[in-house]
């Protein structure tokens, strides 16, 4: 009898031992999640290099969706909620986000912003003149530099990683690397008559600088993605003088205008470049690396 309650308290204490090692992997599991700390990008381009710096070292999640536009980009109140427990929010700067001052003025949360590390190309003309175009992510030499700012900020917040994350940064460089000596090889073999880019969007001014690209756009920024009259015949006139074999726009606008200028100069419309949105994951630009690779080859057929 006595061996019997030996048992049964043997197999209870087994039990509770068995369900407290449970609730305790449990709890761990939760804490090691939950300790993770957010970074809060303004968009999906920058949180997508940021996440390839980080790896698993944060959570990085972005404001704005894929495909949304975000120069005017209105934040919603869930934004505001989830902004304010974040660890630091990282936003492009150079004006890119219109919403951001008045995002971050309500927040106490450290923010981070690329451009004030870069070199800006200032937008020429209209009501932006004299203004940093804050398109640099664009090209990917720029995008190499994105990478060694946010290597340099990520290991500021997280000293005891920076080695890590500098080898992230280097792997991804890599990649970028890569991307852009295939694009200069391409652009060095085009003849000069053809090193026309036209867009809808004046989003490309760093890419067309870094490879020797003449840039023609319909407007300066899509935060107005209205063409003058003017403007109109002005790029029909350019596309028909220069002979361009394609014309381009981007994902978040409409590609109406652009249609126009195609069809009253007999170019090819070369198809949707994406600049300030990446697509959603099964789209063609789901990702940094995937919307570069997919708006140089565009370019590549549109301009052989
Ligand atoms: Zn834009």
């Amino acid at each position: 009898m006595l061996d019997m309650r030996k048992k049964i308290l043997f197999l209870s204490l087994l039990l509770l031992l068995s369900l407290a090692s449970g609730s305790c992997k449990r709890i761990s599991n939760k804490n090691e999640s939950e300790s993770k700390e957010v970074i809060l990008a303004s968009f999906t381009v920058l949180a997508n290099i940021i996440s390839n710096v980080s790896k698993d070292e944060f959570i990085v999640r972005s404001i704005t969706k894929p495909g949304v536009e975000v120069h005017g980009y209105q934040p919603t109140p869930s934004d505001l909620v989830n902004a304010s427990s974040a660890f630091v929010f990282i936003d492009n700067g150079f004006g890119f986000e219109l919403w951001a001052e008045k995002f971050v003025s309500n927040l106490k949360v450290k923010r981070i912003t690329v451009a004030e590390d870069l070199d800006p190309i200032f937008i020429s003309e209209d009501f932006y003149k004299g203004k940093p175009n804050p398109h640099a992510w664009i090209s990917p030499k720029r995008g190499m530099l994105y990478v060694d700012i946010l290597v340099d900020s990520l290991s500021e917040l997280r000293p005891s990683k920076r080695t890590l994350f500098e080898e992230n940064g280097k792997i991804y460089k890599d990649k970028l690397s890569k991307i852009d000596k295939e694009f200069s090889l391409f652009i060095n073999n085009l003849n000069k008559d053809r090193r026309y880019l036209v867009t809808c969007e004046g989003a490309f001014s760093y890419l067309t600088n870094d490879y020797g690209l003449e840039e023609v756009y319909l407007w300066p920024v899509n935060a107005e993605s209205q063409i003058t009259p003017k403007r109109m015949t002005r790029t029909i006139s350019l596309v028909k003088e220069k002979n361009v074999p394609s014309v381009f726009c981007e994902s978040t606008v409409s590609k109406e205008s652009q249609m126009v200028v195609a069809n009253e100069t007999g170019a090819n419309f070369g198809g949707n470049l994406f600049v300030d949105s990446l697509s959603d994951d099964s789209g063609p630009a789901g990702s940094y690396i995937k919307m570069l690779e997919h708006n140089l080859d565009l370019i590549k057929k549109g301009l052989f």
